[in-house]
């Protein structure tokens, strides 16, 4: 067996020891005689697993008992629609459109509402985050919407804007346990767990109690009400089971190796050892501005595009997979999330330089 260095947007790495322990307990969950698949969602060996997933999750958080904690299905994306079904009361929301994520997730709260921009990066390919300290806050608009980071285009918002009282509303899926957040400042953040956390078909949202309500648009699926799930501890119908237990082992993973702060650490120290290296190569560059940079997603280019596809085929070889930019901005991408040791970053930044060294 061999594992490489899997710089994957996502679906993305998981942490080794994960994979592990899973794979201990495939055949027989702890004296059960079945795998965690094969389980009902209504014993009781699985809801002390989704008890203690939630449990762990509110501790690494840190987050507050005014928020309930919702383990849903149908991606990231079904939130775009989700969100303004149950939020939009005035049916108007402002957003903030930072890259594809978001843009999606307004042009989708139009079938509901007056969805306004904002602000935009749209003007330098989203390669920044617009300052948004005084925007043009709507003065009846549910809520206020960011994509906290970027995936594609590898910004972060690094300060949170100001909504000016209004609710804000933050897709977190990349950006998710990668640093301490405080849920507090925001009434609803929400992520696909395929990014940073599990495997695809969960998403988790962390919503204030109050916006947990009943009423919302009309013809709202009762699946995509919020107060549905909150009321049956997410498991209003056969919850993405499995899917919630690998959720759970990561959450422990994280607070046995310190919890946000130190998984924060690692990843500053990570993402510093690249951009360093981009900054001073004479062959490769990042493509967004230094101080909007994301921990999370670091994409660069040669700026020429054979060289580009040469180098991705020649990473590929040597073990470092799915560096290939997003087809929407071409050139590379090193998708560094949580699972992502160190030395990937160490030994991929030292491929990198021999590459530059024989191909100057
Ligand atoms: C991947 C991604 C999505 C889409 O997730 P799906 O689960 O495929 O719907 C949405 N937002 C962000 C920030 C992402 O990275």
């Amino acid at each position: 067996m061999s594992r490489v260095y899997n710089f994957s947007a996502g679906p993305a790495v998981l942490p080794e020891s994960v994979l592990r322990e899973a794979a201990e307990e495939m055949l027989d969950y702890r004296g059960t005689g079945m795998s965690v698949m094969e389980m009902s969602h209504r014993s009781k060996a699985y809801q002390t697993i989704i008890d203690q997933a939630e449990a762990d999750l509110r501790q690494l958080m840190g987050i507050p008992e005014q928020y309930k904690v919702l383990f849903l299905q149908g991606g990231a994306s079904q939130q775009f629609a989700m969100i303004p079904m149950n939020l939009m009361k005035n049916r108007v929301a402002d957003y903030i459109i930072t890259g594809q994520w978001a843009k999606k997730a307004w042009q989708e709260a139009q079938l509901y509402g007056k969805a306004n921009v904002v602000a935009s990066s749209a003007d330098r390919t989203f390669s920044y985050i617009p300052d948004c300290s005084d925007l043009p806050i709507s003065e009846d608009a549910d809520y206020v919407y960011i994509c906290q980071n970027n995936t594609i285009y590898g910004t972060a918002f690094h300060q949170l804007p100001n909504t000016k009282g209004k609710d804000l509303v933050a897709d977190v899926s990349s950006c998710f346990l990668s640093e301490p957040m405080d849920v507090t400042k925001y009434a609803l953040l929400y992520g696909g767990v395929q990014k940073n956390i599990g495997p695809a078909g969960v998403v988790i949202a962390v919503i204030r109690e109050d916006l947990v309500r009943e009423e919302v648009l009309p013809g709202t699926p009762t699946m995509l009400r919020y107060k549905t799930h909150a009321d049956h501890g997410s498991m209003y119908n056969t919850p993405p089971a499995y899917g919630i237990y690998i959720c759970g082992k990561v959450f422990k993973w994280l607070l046995e190796l310190g919890g946000l702060e130190e998984i924060q650490k690692r990843n500053v120290k990570k993402a510093a050892l690249l951009y360093d290296f981009l900054d001073q190569s004479h062959l490769f560059r990042g493509t967004v501005e230094k101080k909007d940079r994301s921990l999370m997603n670091v994409p660069f280019v040669t700026g020429d595009e054979t060289m580009d596809t040469w180098f991705i085929e020649a990473a590929a070889k040597a073990g470092f997979v799915n560096l290939k930019g997003h087809r929407s901005v071409g050139g590379m991408r090193a998708s560094i999330y949580n699972a992502m040791p160190y030395e990937g970053v160490e030994a991929l930044v030292a491929f990198m330089d021999r590459f530059e060294r024989e191909n100057r």
